[in-house]
């Protein structure tokens, strides 16, 4: 018995450290006292993409934007944000106006237990089974992920946050920094794209095109390509914004979105 507790604890470890090589990977959180009857806000990345992409239960998306000190996000960011979500999701509203600012959590670098803590004390709205709005939690912090080069983490199913210290670091004057409006509005739209499923995390393909290991496009210059999430994307930025390509947007119309 002893031994098998040993060997939970060992795949629990190893489960979480895995979720911190990815910014999309599954949780191991959908057995936090969710009564069956509510919906489920601590489940994996993509396991609401049906939630997002179709009318048939949530007709309206709220974002509850919480940023720390300094790094509230750019209204072009939010602006390219929500063009993204009305080209993709058949909603009759989104809302991206619901920000506070929160006090600064005071660490140079947050891990995703330190993500998963921050929602936990600041979060004021969930997505209730019966109502008719699909709450999403959005959190800026002022700091770096326990992965350095990563900007942007969907870590539930309805929750992502980003690194705004880091953004703000890497952004400058273009064409020789990208601008950090541009940083913020590709790593935004990336972030979301897993929360709709992409790729292959809750919006099943269509088409082969899913990298090995984590859940990104194989297709180059596609939004959802691995490495846009990351600094080094933004070392070699054209200026303007990767779309997604035919074979994610096929994912998309295929469960429900647009
Ligand atoms: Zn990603
Ligand atoms: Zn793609």
């Amino acid at each position: 018995m002893k031994l098998f507790k040993r060997l939970t604890l060992v795949v629990v470890t190893l489960s979480l450290s895995i979720i911190t090589l990815s910014c999309s990977d599954s949780s191991t959180g959908s057995d936090l006292g969710n009564d069956p009857m509510e919906f489920n806000s601590k489940a994996a990345p993509g396991d609401s993409a049906r939630s997002f992409l179709t009318a048939n239960q949530y007709t309206s998306i709220e974002v509850e934007i919480d940023y720390m000190p300094g790094h509230e996000p750019t209204q072009e960011g939010l602006n390219s944000l929500q063009t993204f979500l009305e080209e993709r999701l058949n909603k009759q509203s989104i809302s991206l106006t619901n920000q506070t600012q929160i006090s600064s959590g005071d660490q140079s670098s947050y891990s995703i237990n330190d993500i998963r803590a921050l929602e936990e004390e600041h979060r004021d709205n969930f997505t209730k089974a019966s109502g008719n709005t699909l709450h999403v939690y959005f959190l800026v912090l002022d700091g770096e992920y326990e992965q350095p080069n990563v900007l942007g983490v969907a870590y539930w199913n309805t929750s992502v946050a980003f690194m705004g210290k880091r953004m703000e670091d890497i952004s400058g004057e273009p064409p020789v920094s990208p601008s950090e409006e541009k940083i913020e509005s590709t790593v935004f739209r990336h972030e979301f794209g897993h929360n709709m499923g992409l790729v292959d995390i809750g919006s099943p393909m269509q088409t082969d095109h899913k990298t090995s290991g984590s859940a990104h496009c194989t297709t180059d210059g596609c939004l959802m390509e691995p490495s846009v999430r990351t600094t080094d994307f933004f070392s070699n930025f054209s200026g303007s914004i990767p779309p997604l390509d035919d074979l994610c947007i096929d994912d998309l119309q295929a469960n429900g979105g647009k």
